[in-house]
């Protein structure tokens, strides 16, 4: 059995993280320790980025969806709780709407692929372009230039307003590639 997959266009983690501090820089907000994310879509994108804009839908049209993006009409979508969540400052909903800004970044149609594999050959993660889009709400949100002021996951969870769940994936990734001694 086969499946049509869309695969992107290789990105390597330490390209993600130089464009992540491009865009960023670029946003005027390089030294912004915790990302303000309502602000960043309701100010920020729209000043630098005239096209971009976002809706909030019912629950019922999104069913398990928690966010969607649109790169050729630069829009996402986002599941109203998810909104609202975004808004309380949960780590959880800030990650769902970088992630889906990150498809907008990442994935405009020159840099999508369709392809044909079978369905147990599994999409290298440098070309998937979800884990590219998780790669990059991770590093906008934890910037790796931050990460040595905190002693550990919680510290930086509390600081960037990251889940503790979210802080630990980017701690032993920070700890990986040698960002953070401990
Ligand atoms: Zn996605």
């Amino acid at each position: 059995m086969s499946i049509i997959a869309a695969e992107a266009k290789p990105l390597s983690k330490k390209q993600i993280r130089h464009f992540v501090g491009g865009v960023r820089g670029a946003l005027g907000i390089s030294n912004h320790v915790c990302v303000d994310v309502e602000q960043l879509i309701d100010i920020v994108l729209p000043r630098a980025i005239p096209q971009f804009h976002y809706d909030v839908r019912e629950p019922s049209y999104m069913a398990d969806k928690h966010g969607e993006a649109d790169p050729a009409d630069m829009r996402i979508s986002l599941r109203e709780d998810v909104y609202d969540g975004m808004v309380a400052g949960n780590g959880r909903d800030r990650f769902t709407v970088l992630h889906e800004i990150g498809h907008l970044f990442l994935h405009q149609s020159d840099r999508i692929v369709l392809n044909r594999q079978t369905s147990h050959e599994k999409l290298k993660a440098y070309k998937d372009p979800e884990w590219q889009a998780d790669f990059f709400a991770g590093e906008f949100l934890a910037f790796h230039g931050f990460v040595n002021r905190f002693s550990g996951p919680r510290e930086m969870a509390l600081a960037m307003g990251l889940s503790e769940r979210a802080a630990q994936v980017r701690w032993s990734i920070y700890k990986q590639d040698g960002l953070v001694a401990a």
